[in-house]
């Protein structure tokens, strides 16, 4: 199918139409029930158009979809609701089968929905949240696949799963060793698409595209419509709908989103650390470029008395599932990370994220700051940028069509003024990021941060300390716990 067949089948979500509770749905009884379980009372404008849209029609036929989906939407439900529901129906025909094991050796497992996801971070979420879904549907079983956990663990747990929630490359080690068989599949669905694409998963997705042939449906979710997701599309879905909820410059409408230009190293840091102290912040992402920048910051945070830790893609799986625990138990305050390990993680609590060394790819910034601002919070997403990092700040900002309001801090104002910072000046043109050069963008803000960083070593309280628990300092006695 033809990129012009793609937007010729693309569609706008009709607000009017759209249900307002999770009851017009007309989803099982028992996930009405985990929503309601869970808090949620009004389905997010992504569920609103996906869930009846990916919904089985009258003869028992489900549209493929295309859905444009901001991280921190809700788009996780909008999949999982309706394929649950169809899951659930089908089970209520058909007697659930018991977990088999013949002749002392594990059966194949024999999923009928497959989410692929591109990180394991974010298919460990995803399982937790259809785990969730499914608290009142016992009968359904959920099984994660992603690299780095141990093999033996994960076959085990494949036993009998209803639904599979896999990165790429692992699914395919286990199906080529005879441990998954892909040919009962009837629902693929392709989380965050356009970051498979980036992280080298197109043969991986064409491979099982062909091992999930008579499936019934396809779902493709992606931050973006670039060209080459367009193309994956047209190689694997048939006749898709488009699903636009939101353009890159409409995301993040609760997310305030601050620039601060700094001379050099040594004043990035000394405005990273006077952030760090903000009375408002509760927990917070610091992006770090590189894997060693990573690794370095977060000890020095830990030697300035922060309780920070680092979460990158060279740790051991079991690291990182502490750390992602323990930060969202609150015994972690702040995270320092890299874009891989970061994707997918869904803490309300994170108030702040702050982009200190800026990512490789203007789409990544998107990916950022939606690790604030969920499930209706509001956040904060703090850039510091360097001069050297201004075709970086300049492409964001294309991306986005707007610019990152430029801000100071009293006391630590850059020396150089933001207009110089930016190198905008003749021959730069908009690469120079002259072009979005509005009101905002040069409001200095002067007397330090509304929301309270003018006081330094003002306390944390973690979400544990909220809840009553004592929590040492800035939480540094959490680290003693022994988060490792
Ligand atoms: P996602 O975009 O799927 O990562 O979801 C972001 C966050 O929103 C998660 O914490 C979900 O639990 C939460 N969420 C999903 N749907 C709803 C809803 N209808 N109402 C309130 N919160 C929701």
């Amino acid at each position: 199918m033809t990129s012009l067949a793609l937007q010729a089948a693309a569609v706008r979500a009709p607000a009017d139409v759209s249900p307002s509770s999770f009851d017009q749905l007309g989803l099982h009884p028992a996930l009405l029930r985990a929503v309601a379980d869970l808090g949620f009372s009004t389905p997010t404008a992504v569920q609103q158009a996906a869930i009846p849209a990916a919904l089985p029609d009258a003869t028992g036929a489900a549209a493929d979809l295309m859905v444009s989906s901001q991280t921190g939407s809700g788009k996780t439900a909008a999949y999982l609701l309706p394929l649950l529901h169809t899951l659930l129906q089908a089970s209520a025909e058909t007697p659930a089968r018991g977990v088999p094991r013949r002749g002392g050796r594990w059966q194949p497992a024999r999923p009928r929905v497959l989410v692929l996801c591109p990180t394991r971070e974010l298919a460990q979420q995803v399982s937790a949240d259809a785990i969730d879904l499914l608290r009142h549907a016992r009968a359904l079983r959920v099984a994660t696949v992603v690299g780095g956990l141990p093999y033996q663990q994960q076959l085990q747990r494949l036993q009998g799963a209803d639904v599979l929630v896999a990165t790429p490359g692992r699914l395919l080690d286990l199906q080529r060793g005879g441990h998954v068989e892909l040919d009962a599949v009837q629902h693929l669905v392709l989380d965050e698409a356009d970051r498979m694409l980036d992280l080298g998963f197109a043969d991986d997705l064409a491979a099982i595209h062909a091992l999930t042939q008579s499936r019934a449906q396809t779902l493709m979710f992606s931050a973006t419509f670039a060209p080459r997701v367009q193309q994956l599309a047209a190689g694997i879905m048939r006749q898709p709908r488009q699903l636009t909820l939101a353009t890159p410059q409409q995301r993040h409408q609760h997310i305030e989103q601050r620039l601060h230009w700094c001379d050099d190293a040594g004043h990035k840091r000394r405005l990273l650390e006077h952030w760090l102290r903000d009375g408002e912040l509760q927990q917070a992402i610091v992006f770090a470029s590189t894997q060693v920048e990573c690794d370095a910051l977060a000890e020095e945070l830990q030697q300035a008395g922060f309780a920070a830790v680092a979460l990158h893609g060279a740790m051991p799986q079991g690291v990182r599932q502490r750390r992602l625990q323990a930060l969202r138990e609150g015994r972690v305050q702040i995270l320092v990370a890299t874009d891989v390990a970061a994707r997918g993680i869904d803490v309300p609590t994170i108030t702040h994220v702050f982009n200190y060394g800026l990512p490789m790819k203007a789409e990544d910034y998107v990916h950022r700051i939606g690790r604030t601002g969920r499930a209706g919070r509001s956040g904060l997403a703090v850039t510091m940028a360097e001069p050297r990092d201004r075709r970086r700040i300049a492409a964001i900002e294309a991306l986005r069509r707007e610019p990152i309001p430029e801000h100071t801090i009293a006391g630590l104002e850059p020396r150089l003024r933001p207009q110089a910072h930016r190198g905008a000046g003749p021959g730069r043109g908009r690469s120079g990021a002259g072009g979005w050069r509005g009101e905002g963008a040069r409001r200095p803000e002067g007397g330090g941060s509304a929301r309270g960083a003018g006081r330094p070593g003002a306390g944390w309280r973690s979400p544990a300390a909220a809840r009553g628990a004592t929590v040492g300092g800035r939480g540094v006695g959490t680290l003693r716990g022994g988060v490792r």
